[in-house]
């Protein structure tokens, strides 16, 4: 058996190369250039979920992005996970729950506000067939833009007229109080008045939840404190299955999934956002439980495994229903 070196599979696809130019084209075909909208579908117990892919954020990284890190620290990170050092691409992936009843979307995505490669959640909606004014409920994780903006559109109208929009009541008491916003620093600022963009209009309809509650059918809120006051993921249980939306408990899953210690510049209470981290995912992993990372890699879902210094994400294998 011949060894397959970098060298001579360059040589072997020159002469490939040479051989298809000699046989005549059947088609020229248009470059693409770009993704079709994205969704998958799988089951827990009864219910379906589709994860609705809204883009990804090339997020030029600074020496600080970590709090706790050094800059080379985050760069070999990526470079393990054979990422380009200096940017963390940051994916956004909502997710649609279909109890058979009720229309369920957990966050909103981006509404486009991080750049051109976001804000594909309208298509991907459209792809699923489902349109806005069908979705019955929405339950926000928390108030960082990412996950709130796709609540609104351009001109302030929302974009799921018929949804009710639930939202962790430690995140509203937090990002609504003006003496909060007033004592935070500068470079939060915009973050509140983007909260109250939203918010402002829709204050008294908005619902507000504590931690521990049956939210929807078969979805209890749980308090997944740290990254922000109130941030909450969601565990959906259906028939004799169950799973955890993991909403920012982890960003990017091989920084802070491999480093669960390490606390992100977007991280209210880093201590507490990595302490939460280590809490929820030795729970899934122990629990061998299926979960959705908001910043996973698309379909944005997968198995938990501890390892020696950290954990590992087995993503889930595409596949028919
Ligand atoms: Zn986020």
């Amino acid at each position: 058996m011949t060894s397959l070196t970098r060298r001579n599979l360059l040589a072997g696809s020159a002469a490939g190369a040479a051989a298809l130019a000699a046989s005549p084209a059947l088609a020229a075909a248009p470059i693409a250039g770009k993704q079709a909208p994205s969704i998958y579908r799988y089951k827990i117990g009864s219910y379906e979920l589709t994860a609705l892919y809204d883009g990804t954020w090339f997020r030029k990284i600074d020496d600080k992005f970590v709090k706790n890190a050094s800059g080379a620290e985050v760069d070999k990170a990526l470079a393990d996970a054979f990422l380009t050092p200096g940017i963390v691409p940051t994916s956004f992936t909502a997710l649609l729950v279909n109890t058979g009843s009720k229309l369920i979307l957990i966050d909103a995505g981006t509404a486009g506000q991080l750049g051109p490669t976001t804000g594909m959640m309208t298509g991907a909606l459209a792809a699923a067939g489902v349109e806005p004014k069908a979705i019955d409920t929405i339950l926000i994780s928390h108030f960082h833009p990412d996950h709130i903006n796709g609540i609104k559109d351009k001109d302030g109208n929302k974009v799921f007229p018929n949804a009710e929009i639930q939202v962790p009541a430690p995140e509203w008491a937090y990002w609504m109080n003006d003496a909060t916003m007033s004592a935070a620093p500068e470079g939060a600022r915009p973050q509140f008045l983007n909260v109250r963009r939203i918010f402002r209009d829709i204050a008294g309809e908005t619902k507000r939840f504590e931690s521990g509650k049956e939210v929807a059918p078969g979805i209890t809120s749980v308090a997944a404190y740290g990254h922000t006051p109130g941030h909450t993921a969601f565990a959906i249980a259906s028939g004799n299955q169950s799973m955890m939306v993991l909403g920012d408990v982890t960003n990017h899953p091989w920084l802070f999934a491999r480093h669960p210690q390490w606390q992100g510049v977007f991280d209210t209470d880093g201590a507490m956002a990595a302490e939460t981290r280590k809490r929820m995912l030795d729970r899934v992993a122990a629990d061998k439980m299926l979960v959705q990372g908001y910043h996973f890699p698309f379909p944005a879902s997968g198995y938990i495994a501890k390892t020696a210094s950290g954990y590992e994400v087995a993503p889930v294998m595409w596949q028919p229903m």
